[in-house]
């Protein structure tokens, strides 16, 4: 079983099954769809909870699905997400 490995960037080194080669640092998105399909289901669950999907309505730094804070509709990464609270007082 050959092992995918997603990188800190949030690209992904995968082995390809319809090309029998290590396909490496791609954006998830361009993954093509029957490569998804030749994966297992946690192993393409893995790979798209790491997708990147947005970009911070602040600073535009690329944003991964799992670390986006929601703002009035708009993506914010951690250190840009600014909570009401923090201007009272
Ligand atoms: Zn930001």
């Amino acid at each position: 079983m050959k092992r995918n490995t997603i990188h800190r960037d949030g690209t992904v080194t995968y082995w390809s099954v319809y090309q029998q080669s290590w396909i490496t640092h791609v954006n998830p998105c361009a993954i093509p769809d029957k490569e998804y399909a030749a994966m297992s289901a946690p192993e393409r669950d893995r790979i798209l909870a790491r997708e990147v999907i947005a970009k911070c309505h602040g600073c535009g730094e690329a944003l991964m699905r799992k670390d986006i804070r929601w703002e009035n509709g708009s993506p914010y990464c951690a250190q840009c997400f600014a909570p009401e609270e923090a201007n009272n007082g």
